[in-house]
C-alpha cells in the first residue's frame, strides 16, 4: 500500500519515514546542524546548508505535503513567514481578491506592506460567488480564501472558487489552520496552495509557532523554494520535531476538540447572556451544507456575542480552566477577544461593519473533559 493510500491518521503518526528509512530512528532525531559537510568538489550528501534544507525539516515538509496531498512543502518560522514568502510571488501592479474576513495579520501585512509595495488587494465576500467574481480585474493573480473564516466562521465553497479561478486563470490559495488536512483538504477541492500557520492545530500544544505552503504544482513550489532560501524564515530543527510531535496525534486531538466544541455551542445557545453562536455544526448554520461536502468535520472553534461588553470583561476576568489567551488549536482550551486581540489592527469600522463587535469572543476548544469546561464558563458568564 503506497503512502498516499493509507488514510490520514496513519501517515500523521508514521509521517514521510525517510530518515527512518535511512536509519531506522522510530522519531525522527533533530539535526543540529548549521552547515554539511561534502567529501570532494561535486560530492555532496544532499545537505549543505540548513537554509536551504534540513533533513529534521524535509521530514517535516514532506509528512505535511502527504497529509495535504501536496507534491511538495516549505516550513517557516511562522505562520506570517509562510504567508509573507507566498505574497513574494506577486509582482507590483498585480491585484488579489481576499476574503473579508481574514485572519488580522495576514490583513495587516497586506495593508502596511503589499500594498506599500504596489500590490492591491479586495476584500470580499468570498461566501458570495457572484461578489468573488465581480471583484476579479484584469491584473488579479489569486483568490485567497480562509474557511471557516476568523472570527466569524464564514464558510466559503472552496470547489467553487476554484473552478472561478480556472476559468480566469488565477491561483487559488487557502489558509486551513482552522481545520488541518484531517477535515479538509483543498487540493484534492481544486485549489492550488495551501499555507497554514502550524502554530495551531498541526503543532497543537501552543508550544512553538511553525508555518506551512504546501502546493502541487513544481514551478510553484521550485518559484517558493527559490522564495524561502533566499528570505530565510525557515524552521529550526528543534522546532521542527516539536510540530513532527505534534502532527503524530492530530487525528486524536481533532476528534476530541470537535467533540468538545459541538457540545460547549449547544450549551451556549442556551444561555440567556448569549445572543448567537457561531458554529458552523448546526444545521441551520449558513454554510453547514457546503461543510459537510468538503469538510470531514466542523472543527474546534467557535466565537459567541453576548448581551454586554460588562458581560465580556466579567467573562474574561471570571475564567479559571479556560486561559484568556490569544492563539487556538491547542489542547488547552483559549478564549479571545478578537476586537482588541487579534483584530486589533484592523479599522474599527471595518470590523463592526463585518460583525467583529465589541461583545464577540472566540473559543478555541482543546482537549479537556467537556464538562469541566461548561461549568468554568457557566461561572464565569454569571
Ligand atoms: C495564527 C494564524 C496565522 C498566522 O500564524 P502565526 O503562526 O501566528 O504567524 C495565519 N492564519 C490564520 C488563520 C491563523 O490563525
Amino acid at each position: 500500500m503506497s503512502k498516499s493510500e493509507r488514510s490520514i491518521e496513519t501517515n500523521a503518526v508514521h509521517g514521510a519515514g525517510f530518515i527512518k528509512s535511512l536509519t531506522g530512528a522510530v522519531s525522527t532525531p533533530i539535526y543540529q546542524s548549521a552547515t554539511f559537510k561534502h567529501r570532494e568538489l561535486g560530492v555532496s550528501t544532499g545537505y549543505d546548508y540548513s537554509r536551504l534544507s534540513n533533513p529534521t525539516r524535509d521530514e517535516l515538509e514532506k509528512t505535511v505535503a502527504l497529509l495535504e496531498g501536496g507534491k511538495d512543502a516549505l516550513a517557516f518560522a511562522s505562520g506570517m513567514t509562510a504567508v509573507s514568502n507566498l505574497f513574494a510571488i506577486f509582482k507590483p501592479g498585480d491585484h488579489i481578491v481576499i476574503s473579508d474576513d481574514i485572519y488580522g495579520g495576514t490583513y495587516r501585512y497586506i495593508e502596511e506592506v503589499l500594498k506599500e509595495y504596489g500590490i492591491a488587494a479586495d476584500y470580499v465576500d468570498t461566501t458570495d460567488l457572484q461578489a468573488v467574481k465581480a471583484a476579479i480585474k484584469a491584473n488579479t493573480k489569486t483568490i485567497f480564501i480562509e474557511t471557516p473564516s476568523n472570527p466569524l466562521m464564514k464558510v466559503t465553497d472552496i470547489s467553487a472558487v476554484s473552478e472561478i479561478s480556472k476559468e480566469w486563470g488565477l491561483l487559488t490559495i487557502v489558509d486551513n489552520t482552522f481545520l488541518t488536512p484531517y477535515l479538509q483538504r483543498p487540493l484534492d477541492l481544486g485549489a492550488d496552495i495551501v499555507v497554514h500557520s502550524g502554530t495551531k492545530f498541526l503543532g497543537g500544544h501552543n508550544d512553538t509557532l511553525a508555518g506551512f505552503i504546501v502546493a502541487k504544482d513544481d514551478k510553484i513550489i521550485e518559484r517558493l523554494k527559490r522564495i524561502q532560501k533566499t528570505l530565510g524564515g525557515v524552521l529550526a530543527p528543534f522546532d521542527s520535531w516539536l510540530i513532527l510531535r505534534g502532527i503524530k496525534t492530530l487525528a486524536i486531538r481533532m476528534d476530541k476538540q470537535e467533540s468538545n466544541t459541538e457540545a460547549i455551542a449547544k450549551w451556549l445557545k442556551t444561555h440567556k447572556k448569549v445572543e448567537a453562536v457561531y458554529y458552523p455544526g448546526f444545521e441551520d448554520y449558513p454554510g453547514h451544507e457546503i461543510m459537510k461536502k468538503q469538510s470531514s468535520g466542523f472543527g474546534a472553534m467557535l466565537s459567541f456575542t453576548v448581551d454586554s461588553e460588562d458581560t465580556v470583561k466579567r467573562i474574561l476576568k471570571e475564567v479559571k480552566l479556560v486561559s484568556f489567551a490569544e492563539s487556538l488549536g491547542g489542547v488547552e482550551t483559549l478564549i479571545t477577544y478578537p476586537f482588541v486581540q487579534t483584530h486589533g489592527d484592523v479599522p474599527e469600522e471595518v470590523k463592526e461593519s463585518g460583525g467583529i463587535t465589541k461583545r464577540l469572543l472566540r473559543l478555541s476548544v482543546g482537549i479537556e473533559k467537556a464538562e469541566d469546561l461548561i461549568s468554568d464558563l457557566q461561572q464565569a458568564l454569571g
